[in-house]
């Protein structure tokens, strides 16, 4: 890495300096905000204020629903984004609004020195958000060491509590590690939810004890829809076990949910509570889009910006970055992707094509 980039100081800048703001001039997708610059608008005035940040494409397990069983290529550690660069980004975004950053992947603690990332966004935004989503498998070495830097909370992916399921599912052995994972997340107290994902023919009885196991730990769940981003292609209409059958088992099970006011519109998850009170969300992409709410960006670890999960093109803020480019001319490809925005995913169209890149390559 360049020296003289990793020693350039990322300090938050007092309002009344923040002066000029880089603005694109096209006021569709800009608009005044409290923050220094304009925020962040597509031309359907979604503001955009969270980032999926993703910082590395490797993974320790191989989700059928996500990474190829064999035979990946994953891209040589040079191309992942600095951390000083990844950091100014977020600086410039924040500027425009972006409150929220969640860390991914691939699996993201398998990226050296994350906690480091961590600790410098809190230095140089103390009020934004940072969320981790991961496996698991690693978080019991690392989540003490995360919470000190500043991490505000974790969603750890758990689609199964039997080891063989899990390992069909992951290709991989493991549960015990998660479950470890997961037990120290909770003891240092990082506020943490369980993702699942249940895929037609392999997971369906998980349903159950995964709530179980949920409510016995006092974590909240969310059960997220197979989406077609799976690197096998595999993915069709019939393999996704939606939001509401999931909702009918559990009600079978457990008795009537009730729902949860929904706090910030633009989250995509519908909560729920069950008697007793634990709390339970759906994110039902594929049956239920979200889209008209969407106010995500995404990074790819190789400095590439994304308007959606879906969508077919890239802007690359990387070159930009690692020369040290002008806010200026960062901010107008981070303004031209948001114009560029699609005003929905398409899965339900009859032309839909799933992006070239799975999911473990753009960061869920
Ligand atoms: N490796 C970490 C993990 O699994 O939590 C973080 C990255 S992973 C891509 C983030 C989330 O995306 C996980 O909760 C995973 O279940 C979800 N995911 C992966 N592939 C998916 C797909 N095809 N459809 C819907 N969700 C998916
Ligand atoms: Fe890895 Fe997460 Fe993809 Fe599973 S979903 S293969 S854990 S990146």
């Amino acid at each position: 890495m360049n020296r003289s980039l990793r020693q350039l100081p990322i300090l938050p800048l007092p309002m009344e300096q923040r002066t000029s703001p880089p603005n694109s001039g096209n006021h569709s997708t800009s608009a005044k905000t409290n923050y220094p610059y304009d925020a962040l608008v597509d031309s359907l005035g979604r503001i955009h204020s969270s980032l999926r940040l993703s910082v590395i494409d490797r993974c320790n397990l191989r989700c059928q629903y996500c990474m190829p069983a064999e035979d990946v290529t994953f891209l040589p550690s040079q191309q992942w984004l600095p951390f000083p660069m990844v950091a100014r980004l977020v600086q410039i975004l924040a500027r425009c609004g972006v409150h929220k950053v969640r860390l991914t992947g691939g699996e993201p603690l398998m990226r050296p020195g994350l906690a480091d990332l961590v600790r410098r966004l809190n230095q140089i935004e103390p009020s934004l958000e940072i969320a981790l989503t991961t496996n698991g498998m690693l978080l019991a070495d690392q989540v003490e060491g995360l919470r000190q830097a500043g991490l505000d909370r974790l969603n750890i992916s758990l689609d199964t509590l039997s080891e063989s399921t899990f390992q069909r599912l992951t290709r991989r052995p493991g549960l015990p590690r998660v479950l470890q994972g997961i037990d120290a997340a909770i003891n240092c107290g990082i506020p943490s939810k369980l993702n699942a994902l249940i895929l037609r023919g392999i997971n369906e009885q998980e349903i159950i004890p995964l709530v179980e196991f949920a409510a016995s730990r006092q974590l909240a769940i969310r059960f997220i829809e197979f989406m077609p981003l799976d690197a096998d292609r595999a993915w069709t209409q019939q393999s996704v076990v939606q939001g509401e059958e999931i909702r009918q088992t559990i009600e079978r099970h457990f008795g009537s949910l009730q729902p949860v006011d929904r706090v910030d519109p633009s989250q995509p998850a519908e909560d729920y509570r069950l008697p007793g009170g634990t709390e339970i969300g759906w994110i039902d992409s594929v049956s239920k889009p979200f889209c008209a709410a969407c106010n995500r960006l995404r990074l790819t670890a190789e400095g590439r910006m994304r308007n959606c999960l879906f969508g077919r093109e890239e802007w690359d803020l990387s070159e930009l970055l690692r020369s040290q480019a002008d806010e200026e001319q960062i901010l107008q490809v981070v303004r031209d992707c948001v114009a560029a925005k699609h005003p929905s995913h398409g899965i339900d169209r009859k032309d839909f094509q799933p992006p070239p890149r799975a999911m473990y390559q753009i960061g869920g």
